[in-house]
């Protein structure tokens, strides 16, 4: 059968390589030293950090973290939502981690955003989202209003060592919120 341009698949040699084509490159490459250091599902360090996506942001770097050490947990603004609860409960009280790090930064593209977007969205495609945006004005209230959110969730049985801090994109210093 002729393969005409049209139907090339990611695979024809020919095409050019889209980014997952490349991190599928990059995983034979990964693997080749890749060894399998014998952990369970259970954290090491026994700590969940909540993160936002954003991508300058690299956790094991910047913390120090090793593979294995810490559930990370990540979406846009590193903001604690029913599902970061559901994530952080299964953390918890199923995988033995018992201190919780929350980590916003620098020039968040959620700053700025309103619940406007939600607004826009709903007149767009005629569907109004279950979801909040969680958009913030201020950073360091939307930090403590994070650890709140943690402190005070009832499904979840560690809540002493909670933790808040806003991350540079410029320096890469963390800076605590108190
Ligand atoms: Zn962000």
């Amino acid at each position: 059968m002729t393969v005409t341009p049209e139907q090339s698949s990611p695979q024809d040699p020919t095409a050019t390589p889209t980014i997952t084509d490349r991190f599928v490159a990059a995983n034979r490459e990964y693997a080749v030293t890749f060894r399998d250091g014998g952990m369970d599902a259970r954290p090491v360090q026994q700590v969940a950090v909540v993160a936002c996506m954003d991508a300058r942001l690299d956790l094991f770097a910047a913390l120090g973290l090793e593979l294995g050490d810490a559930h990370i947990i990540r979406n846009a603004g590193g903001v604690v939502t029913d599902d970061t609860i559901r994530s952080l409960t299964i953390s918890q009280r199923a995988l033995g981690t018992r201190a919780v790090v929350l980590i916003h930064h620098t020039g968040c593209g959620l700053l700025g955003l309103t619940e406007d977007f939600r607004r826009e969205l709903e007149l767009e495609v005629g569907q109004r989202p279950q979801w909040a945006v969680e958009s913030f004005v201020d950073l360091d209230s939307d930090v403590r209003q994070s650890m709140q959110r943690v402190r005070t969730s009832p499904f979840l049985p560690h809540t002493e060592d909670v933790r808040g801090f806003v991350f540079d994109v410029h320096t890469g210093l963390l800076r605590e919120i108190h």
